[in-house]
């Protein structure tokens, strides 16, 4: 069985992000994912621009612009029956740009290879042995003066086992980790996304498209010179009725497959505990109207590298775990009604259409509600 400071199960921004850090600060790491990169992920694919801070940390926000990609200038807001309002982007190097998530992801996962990250694709993580009792939130749940030497044995399908002092769960929404610690809400009855990459369509522009319509919502950018990365976002009952509309409005035929994921929604996971991060949409997740789950993503894995290196030196665990909680809190502030606010607008399509239709009339508050997103500032 092989021995490491750190696993981090999953390899998407979050885990790649903290792989990476952990790394570079000299910690003996390993990524396990399921998949074997390349791989697509049903997302917008869409970077916001407070992602370029956490890609320069990582020396990597030149090879990101050097990806194929497509900078984006507007986004069109349409409400059901047409009407748009359109909002400009921030322009210059650290713009708002798409790329897509097979290329975006293997990036991060070799950056974190180079940095000296073992990384095992093709790895499930199936169970999970935590020697040192239950998982405790936090280090001030644990009892007092209990030692970190233990730490976890992590079993995957294919019988591969690994031991590491800390286990970091960054393998999003549907967490394995979490589940497998019992900590893993219940699911709710919940929307479903489905994205595809079709052709894009002549003329499309840069620009993201935001449409409401009555059975949901669909987000539209190009991710290059020919694609278009087509997201549509509904309830069971009526993501059929989106399918079709996009077939229609896209001329796309109904033998185009879609990749989906479900829930968009749900309670978040205390980030800390005992031995145990999580990171990204494993810890909680945003509303993909709003396009900053890879942000989040990258930072709290930034974050958690910052607190187990820490750790790793000796230095007082529960000061770091506390720093750590607070970062994260301290990263979603000021952000999370804007999550709210867009949750409501596309739970309803009436009321988010009725937004979009008072925005304009009044475009200072569309203006406000995107520059919260898109402005690049933490
Ligand atoms: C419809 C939609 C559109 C979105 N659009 C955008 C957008 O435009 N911009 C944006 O910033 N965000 C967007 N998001 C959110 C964004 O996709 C996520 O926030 C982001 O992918 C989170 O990254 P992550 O690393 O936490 O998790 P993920 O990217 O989900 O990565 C998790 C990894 O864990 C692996 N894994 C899972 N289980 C196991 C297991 N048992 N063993 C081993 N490996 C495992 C998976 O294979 C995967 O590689 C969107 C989301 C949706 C649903």
């Amino acid at each position: 069985m092989e021995i490491f400071d750190v696993a981090i199960v999953g390899g998407g921004p979050a885990g790649s992000s903290c792989a990476a850090f952990c790394a570079r600060a000299g910690l003996r790491t390993v990524v396990l994912d399921r998949e074997k990169f390349p791989r697509e992920k049903v997302c917008g694919d869409c970077l916001n621009p407070s992602c370029w801070p956490v890609l320069e940390h990582l020396d990597l926000a030149q090879r990101v612009r050097d990806l194929s990609h497509s900078k984006l200038d507007l986004v069109e807001f349409v409400a059901i029956g047409g009407r748009k309002v359109i909002v400009d982007l921030p322009p210059g190097d650290n713009c708002e740009l798409s790329v897509k998530r097979s290329l975006f992801d293997a990036l991060l996962l070799k950056r974190a290879q180079e940095l000296g990250a073992h990384v095992r694709e093709e790895t499930t993580v199936a169970k999970l042995i935590c020697n040192h009792g239950p998982v405790a939130r936090l280090a001030l749940d644990a009892p007092q003066g209990r030692g970190y030497n233990n730490g976890w044995k992590i079993e995957t399908a294919s019988s591969e086992n690994f031991s590491a002092r800390i286990l970091v769960g960054a393998d999003g929404r549907n967490s394995t980790v979490a589940r497998l610690c019992n900590l893993l809400p219940r699911p709710a009855r919940e929307r479903v996304a489905l994205q595809a990459h079709i052709r894009l369509p002549r003329n499309f522009g840069r620009r993201i498209v935001l449409q409401f319509l009555p059975e949901g919502y669909s987000g539209q950018a190009p991710v290059n010179e020919t694609e278009l990365n087509l997201c549509l976002v509904g309830m069971p009952p009526t993501i059929s009725r989106l399918r079709r509309w996009a077939e229609r409005h896209f001329e796309i035929t109904s033998a185009q497959p879609w990749r989906t994921i479900t829930p968009l929604t749900r309670s978040p996971i205390p980030c800390a505990h005992e031995n145990l991060f999580f990171i990204g949409d494993a810890a909680r997740v945003v509303e993909p109207f709003t396009g900053e789950g890879i942000y989040y993503a990258m930072r709290s894995g930034e974050l958690a590298a910052i607190a187990i290196s820490k750790i790793m030196r000796g230095e007082d665990q529960q000061a770091a775990l506390c720093e750590f909680t607070c970062a994260c809190a301290e990263m979603y502030r000021g952000r999370l009604w804007i999550n709210r606010l867009a949750r409501m607008a596309v739970l309803w399509p009436r009321v988010g259409s009725f937004f979009v239709r008072a925005a304009q009339i009044q475009p200072a508050m569309l203006h406000l509600f995107t520059g919260k997103i898109v402005s690049g500032e933490l």
